[in-house]
């Protein structure tokens, strides 16, 4: 499923973002870019080591940011980090925080000069995060940052199980109501 947002293009499909062609992928990171398992481990995995010697640099990245490393063997030339919140129920701040760290990636990618990203649902595998709100505030968040950007062309979901695209396409319909 695609829209275009003020001329940029907002794309949703099923795959496996280690295989993006976009310029640059969003990794589900955790605070300390410490790798892991779910997308953070597949995208170390198939971008090998350069990746991890870059995170290791930067040091760590506080939820609700995002940082910038190269994509090492990846199809995409840059993996901007971005660490969600863990879900504890909804009282933490958690919709805020997953707003941020989509916000943040977006700037990080414009400010770069990259015109094409991919994100993974960020937060909704292991840190639990409802997946039907995590896909509102994902998709909302793109919306407003495309209405006021003219650096992306092309945003897209690549979401991993066929189920969770279904949630992004009713997601994304309930947001542009
Ligand atoms: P978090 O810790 O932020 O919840 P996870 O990696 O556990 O991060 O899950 C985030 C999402 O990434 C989940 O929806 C999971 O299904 C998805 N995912 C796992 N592997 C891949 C992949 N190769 N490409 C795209 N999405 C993936």
């Amino acid at each position: 499923m695609e829209v275009t947002i003020n001329g940029s293009e907002l794309s949703l499909v099923h795959g496996d973002i280690t295989l993006a062609e976009t310029e640059a992928i969003g990794n589900a990171a955790n605070s300390r870019l410490a790798g892991g398992g779910g997308v953070d481990g597949a995208i170390h995995r198939a971008g090998g080591p350069s990746i991890m010697a870059q995170c290791r640099k930067i040091g760590g990245c506080a939820t609700g940011k995002a940082v910038l490393t190269g994509g090492g063997a990846l199809k995409a030339k840059y993996v901007i980090h971005g660490v969600g919140p863990v879900y504890h129920g909804g009282t933490r701040g958690e919709a805020e925080l997953l707003k941020s760290v989509y916000a943040e990636s977006l700037a990080i990618a414009s400010g770069k000069g990259i015109k094409s990203i991919s994100f993974p649902s960020i937060s909704t595998g292991v840190y639990g995060y409802p997946i039907e709100e995590a896909a509102r505030i994902a998709l909302r968040t793109v919306i407003d940052f495309l209405k006021k950007d003219e650096v992306l062309e092309l945003v897209r979901f690549v979401l991993f199980f066929h189920k969770d695209l279904m949630v992004y396409e009713d997601a994304l319909k309930e947001v542009l109501g």
